[in-house]
């Protein structure tokens, strides 16, 4: 066989995201019909490889099987955080600064929080269209397993601290798993009702929207972010719109490359640069933590495309309305022009507002 031919063959039927090469055209077709790359995806600075997380991208980069020129280049002028590559050392030197989010150590804000002021929720309007919430659980049933929530806190995007309560549980508790809540007895005794403290909340997020009108686009309805936000709902026995919810334990650029979650304290860590939930946790530093992640995500600068998502009735039949061939015919730059994500990107909360 011709080893020239075979390997401009394999050029040909190199995926012009990922750069996995195949040895037929038809399996890059096959391949770009279900990876769902798009500009959206986290990119290496260097050779412009996309990958699926960041966590992929940080192997990429950093290892154990990094790629060698991108390693190079990336220790000289990369930035460890948020895994860009600058100009030049200096360069780095000044992004860190911007980029490395000091922890908001606003001791007012603390010694507030543990004497239970400002647990009323003032409704206002013009108060953020972003909030995220966090929830402390202490344990109740049998064996103390089962989480009621005993403490809640909600920020707005500049960090600013919305509301937050003690809660007292509907059921006995019987762990206050002091150790990570510091919550004793005393504390939930004349604490507000979980029923009510959910109430609070709901009419906030909603913002006098009533909750089956809430559209993804517009309307004066809140965008909830939050860390493993099914089981906070769960625990608030509270329901929320899905198309709202900012999750940063489901948003695949922040899982594992197994697809499993990280931990918020494994994120906080690896992309804001700084630890959190050491000793006693407070539900205030999970919520800055998480908008931190959020307000990083959301602004990060991708190429505006028309119909961003595989899901947009534009793009739905993107690969079923091509014939097979004229697929084929293509080359890889132009199928992953019209190849979209499959997940909503937080950068286009940015256009929307
Ligand atoms: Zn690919
Ligand atoms: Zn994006
Ligand atoms: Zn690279
Ligand atoms: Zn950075």
């Amino acid at each position: 066989m011709d080893h020239r031919y075979e390997s401009s063959e394999t050029l040909r039927n190199k995926c012009a995201a990922c750069y996995r090469q195949f040895n037929k055209k038809e399996h890059l077709v096959e391949h770009m019909r279900t990876s769902y790359h798009s500009v959206h995806e986290p990119m290496c600075g260097v050779c412009k490889k996309h990958c699926r997380s960041f966590e992929s991208l940080r192997e990429h980069l950093i290892g154990p099987l990094p790629k060698a020129e991108c390693e190079r280049i990336f220790k000289e002028r990369g930035c460890d955080i948020c895994l860009s590559i600058l100009g030049s050392r200096n360069d780095v030197r000044a992004h860190r600064e911007s980029c490395h989010p000091r922890p908001n150590n606003n001791g007012l804000v603390y010694r507030m929080a543990n004497m239970g002021i400002q647990d009323e929720l003032r409704i206002d309007s013009s108060r953020g269209r972003v909030v995220a919430l966090t929830c402390k659980m202490v344990g109740g049933g049998s064996d103390g397993s089962l989480d009621l929530c005993a403490r809640v806190c909600l920020v707005d995007e500049h960090e600013r601290v919305l509301f937050q309560s003690y809660v007292k549980p509907n059921l006995p508790v019987t762990n206050y798993r002091y150790e990570t809540t510091g919550i004793r007895p005393e504390y939930l005794r004349d604490a507000m009702p979980l029923r009510n403290v959910s109430r609070k909340i709901q009419e906030f997020l909603c913002n006098g929207e009533p909750i089956w009108q809430i559209r993804s686009k517009g309307g004066r309805s809140r965008i909830l972010v939050g860390h493993g936000l099914d089981h906070d709902l769960k625990c608030l026995e509270m329901e929320y719109p899905a198309i709202k919810i900012r999750d940063t334990a489901k948003y695949p650029p922040l899982m594992k490359t197994s697809k499993l979650s990280n931990s918020l304290k494994y994120l906080t860590k690896a992309y804001l640069g700084y630890d959190i939930q050491i000793g006693v946790q407070h539900p205030y530093e999970d919520c800055v933590a998480t908008m931190k992640l959020y307000m990083r995500m959301k602004s990060q600068y991708h190429k505006k495309e028309n119909y961003s998502l595989a899901t947009d009735p534009q793009n739905k039949n993107n690969f079923a309305s091509w014939r097979q061939n004229e697929l084929e015919m293509m080359t890889p730059e132009q199928l992953l022009d019209f190849s979209r994500s499959d997940y909503y990107c937080w950068c286009l909360d940015s256009q929307d507002y």
